[in-house]
């Protein structure tokens, strides 16, 4: 989180906004919880656990909605086929 979701001011350290003082330590705490469980899914990605990888991109995109992890998951829905083709088609030239 780079800004107040309150008053939309830059944040730094301190999990209270430096302007509104609104406490945002929870917030950060879920978006922490977030990253936990992305990690997660690239550990069960790298370890060829499907079900597993989506399971926990899932988790995290309940608690925050982030590129990374949508990507992911529309990656993980098509469905791996590590042995036959390359999971992204080469564009055309
Ligand atoms: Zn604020």
């Amino acid at each position: 989180m780079e800004r107040c979701p309150v008053c939309q001011a830059r944040l730094k350290q301190d999990p209270a906004c430096p302007r509104c003082r609104t406490d945002l330590s929870k917030l950060l705490a879920i978006e922490e919880q977030a990253d936990a469980w992305l990690h997660q899914a690239f550990t069960e990605l790298a370890a060829g656990r499907e079900a597993q990888a989506k399971h926990a991109v899932e988790a995290s995109l309940r608690l925050k909605r982030g590129p990374l992890a949508s990507r992911l998951r529309a990656f993980l829905a098509q469905g791996l086929r590590l042995s036959s083709s390359p999971p992204f088609p080469k564009k055309a030239q």
